[in-house]
């Protein structure tokens, strides 16, 4: 915790909330929970916004519509195992 310098901290990449680190490594300043970094890059503060932040992507890509409502096989696979640690 000696980065009060720090330009810009790090932001969930879904909802924007404000957390707490540096680029290499973020928490929830109010769970002191570890974030996890979405697969297309970012951290997000939450399974639901891990999920939202890659879905929201995916949705803007050529050959997909906002219709979708899954996750692609790469994308999933990344947000399984990186919530495969809770209940
Ligand atoms: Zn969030």
């Amino acid at each position: 915790m000696n980065d009060a310098t720090t330009a810009s901290k790090p932001k969930c990449r879904h909802c924007g909330k404000q957390l707490e680190g540096t680029r290499n490594g973020a928490y929830d300043p109010d769970t002191n929970e570890r974030c996890r970094v979405n697969f297309y890059g970012g951290f997000v503060c939450s399974r639901h916004c891990d999920f939202r932040a890659s879905l929201e992507l995916e949705q803007e890509m050529p050959g997909h519509t906002y219709a979708q409502r899954k996750l692609g096989q790469l994308s999933q696979e990344a947000f399984d195992s990186n919530w495969e640690d809770e209940s």
